[in-house]
């Protein structure tokens, strides 16, 4: 471990879980991928799927979660929660991984400021729509800190979320970003074939993003 990470051990990490699988979302969808996933969360969505992230999880050193990172022996790591921004030992730790060249990807809830973040990271970020319940803790400087890599999500429990998120696609002109914005039908709840009529109906060019690993494995299965 270099000297940067050495400082670093004293401040642990609360972690709900790591684990190996493919990304099921995003530009990344399919590839092999470590998921680090931070315990607790400050948000409470409607349709949350990690709600087991929501206490304290295990302490970590730093040191260790990189070991297991090294150990996995995969390039693409996913820092996910929970919400990772709550805990202020992430920021180096995500510093630590761009520097040893793996490829940091970040999946933020949306409420909390991104800019400490590391901007060779790739942050997915979230925007809440009303179906969540959340949709007012959406911290909207966030969008004026996105870097070019970056992707923004939304998750739709209905039609009412889909005009929201057209809203503020259009209004802050995210269809001018590199990556196109990504929209999920809550698994269970929105049926994707009618989130593909609404975005063919407006010619909206965003991204389809269904959760690959639900459709592969049983939707409430954990660690995959
Ligand atoms: S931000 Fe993520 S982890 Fe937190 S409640 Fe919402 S869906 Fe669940």
């Amino acid at each position: 471990m270099n000297q940067m990470l050495e400082v670093l051990q004293e401040n642990t990490l609360n972690i709900t879980e790591i684990y190996k699988s493919v990304q099921g979302e995003t530009h990344l969808f399919g590839l092999p991928t470590l998921f680090v996933r931070t315990a607790g969360c400050n948000l409470r969505c409607s349709w949350c799927d990690t709600p087991y992230s929501f206490g304290r999880g295990t302490s970590m050193k730093p040191s260790d979660v990189m070991r297991e990172v090294v150990d996995s022996g995969l390039n693409n790591i996913c820092v996910t929660g929970g919400e990772p921004l709550l805990q202020k030992e992430i920021f180096p730790l995500l510093t630590h991984l761009c520097n040893e060249g793996y490829l940091v990807s970040l999946e933020t809830g949306g409420s909390l400021d991104i800019t400490p973040v590391d901007e060779r990271v790739i942050t997915i970020l979230d925007i809440k729509c009303p179906g969540s319940k959340m949709h007012q803790k959406n911290y909207w400087r966030n969008l004026e800190q996105l870097r070019d890599h970056d992707e923004v999500k939304f998750v739709l429990l209905d039609r009412a979320d889909y005009d929201y998120a057209k809203d503020i696609i259009n209004k802050h002109r995210l269809l001018k970003m590199k990556n196109p914005p990504l929209l999920s039908p809550v698994h269970g709840e929105l049926d994707p074939k009618d989130l593909v009529q609404w975005i063919l109906e407006d010619r909206l060019n965003v991204r389809l993003n269904l959760q690959m690993h639900k459709y592969i494995w049983d939707p409430l299965k954990k660690g995959v």
